[in-house]
């Protein structure tokens, strides 16, 4: 393969927020122009008017930042670059290669019908083909609305190569008379995008595989333009884990919306790098760097990519547990504001992140790992049994006689506690641990007494404890 001055593109059409597949299709493009020492650049496919979001495409500019894809030219808009697109549909017209068609929305749907009882494919059936030069301009002169259609083979078959697919075929008379430009004046995508492919110098087109089915009209208007090929290469499909096509209806795919719900850039841009690609070692953890060195057109499977959730998720606990402490304590301190959580000891909340990263896979969940840290703990409410015990308020007295007069709260000295506490009481495993938590914490399950005890500090331990002993 030539990789000569790669050019590639990622070329969304802003619909309002980034698919999970988008973000791969930008990814891929992005990786392959790094490795290959080639450009990647952003193109704004925004000529369906029709579609147009507000707010779209910085939403598209945030999210592609966030998750470090930096592009090297663009943004291009093609809304911008109307009379390009219009020079050459006309030169398609003027060849030969493109008509005028003046059928309106009424026609067509007629058409279709028509078709339908037959059972014939609905497609356009090329009826302005037909039409004299002298009732075009007649059409034209009175006013009539009209939009320029490829003039596509009507037999043979197109064939081509995908880097993923291998050899691709398509009958010519599958392929309908694609409309170029529309009546009011903008291109549709298929022009517009093989123009732009063109003039930016393009060299791989690296894109879903919903756009295979488009590639025969684009190499139709290559042709007929006369114009150099890129090399195609079309990405499996994105499937839900009972196998259909990934949708919305079952479960996120924005990328904006992953990033609310607390996962990192690092984790999204791992999990969608694997996401139909797969390493020459099968390594499956990599940060955007390594991937960059990494990544090869040659490893792409062409089988469907099931998004997985569940390893998303931990693939974002993995993130999560190695990041240093300090930065993630400072990326974390926005939940604690959210849930009026006031942090005034930087040491303890360190302390608190440090033990509670462990635990989580979603930066949210980092309030319901820690607040019992942090709120009041109301012993009345806890729902059991064992706090109730006369034996577990023994304990808790005991135990908060004795920190009163330990100097130091180490691991050490509680271990010592636990031991006298067995001494003393007659109590060990479950036994104690269980009203010790409750008293401490709130549940029976949890973190280690000696780790409760330090996050707590000695004072808050003690009125837990004295709280707990008068249940
Ligand atoms: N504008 C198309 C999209 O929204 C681009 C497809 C292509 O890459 O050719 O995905």
């Amino acid at each position: 393969m030539n990789t000569d001055n790669v050019r590639v593109r990622f070329a969304p059409s802003p619909t309002g927020y980034l698919h999970v597949g988008g973000l791969r299709t930008a990814l891929y493009n992005y990786l392959f122009a790094r490795k290959n020492k080639g450009v990647f650049l952003l193109r704004i496919e925004d000529t369906d008017r029709n579609r147009y979001v507000e707010g779209a495409v910085d939403n598209l500019l945030n999210t592609l930042k966030f998750v470090g894809l930096a592009y090297d030219e663009g943004p291009y808009f093609q809304s911008e670059r109307n009379d390009i697109y219009k020079g050459y549909a006309d030169k398609l017209v003027n060849n030969g290669y493109a008509y005028k068609c003046f059928c309106t929305t009424e026609d067509l749907y007629l058409m279709r019908e028509q078709q339908r009882t037959n059972e014939q494919d609905t497609k356009y059936d090329g009826r302005c083909r037909k039409l004299s030069s002298h009732k075009i301009e007649e059409n034209v002169e009175s006013g009539k609305r009209y939009v320029i259609r490829a003039k596509i083979p009507q037999d043979g078959h197109v064939e081509f190569n995908d880097m993923v697919r291998g050899k691709i075929s398509f009958r010519w008379d599958m392929v309908e008379d694609q409309v170029l430009m529309k009546s009011d004046g903008y291109p549709t995508y298929h022009l517009a995008n093989v123009v732009d492919d063109h003039l930016m110098r393009i060299t791989h087109i690296i894109r879903g595989e919903e756009w295979l089915t488009s590639t025969p009209k684009h190499i139709f208007l290559y042709q007929a333009l006369d114009l150099k090929q890129p090399v195609f290469a079309h990405l499996p499909l994105l499937l839900n884990p009972d196998k259909s096509k990934l949708s919305k209806r079952q479960g996120d795919v924005a990328v904006e919306d992953f990033i609310l719900k607390g996962y990192l850039p690092e984790a999204l841009v791992n999990y969608v790098a694997l996401l139909g690609w797969h390493s020459s070692e099968d390594q499956e953890i990599f940060s955007l760097k390594e991937l960059e060195q990494e990544f090869s057109l040659k490893r792409i499977n062409k089988a469907g990519a099931v998004f997985d959730q569940e390893k998303l998720k931990w693939l974002n606990g993995h993130y999560i547990r190695s990041l240093d402490t300090v930065k993630l304590a400072e990326r974390l301190k926005i939940y604690f504001r959210q849930a009026g959580i006031t942090i005034d000891d930087k040491e303890k909340y360190y302390k608190v992140i440090n033990f509670a990263k462990e635990r989580i896979n979603l930066l949210p969940d980092i309030i319901p790992e820690t607040e019992m840290f942090y709120s009041y703990l109301d012993h009345k409410n806890i729902d059991s049994e064992i706090i109730e015990d006369p034996l577990s308020r023994k304990i808790a007295k005991f135990w908060a006689d004795e920190l009163s007069i330990l100097d130091d709260i180490s691991d050490e000295e509680i271990k010592n506690l636990i031991k006298k506490t067995t001494d003393k009481l007659k109590v060990k495993g479950k036994k104690l641990y269980f009203p010790l938590r409750l008293a401490l914490y709130g549940k029976e399950h949890g973190p280690n007494i000696p780790i409760l005890i330090e996050l707590l500090g000695k004072e808050e331990s003690i009125k837990r404890l004295r709280s707990a002993s008068g249940v």
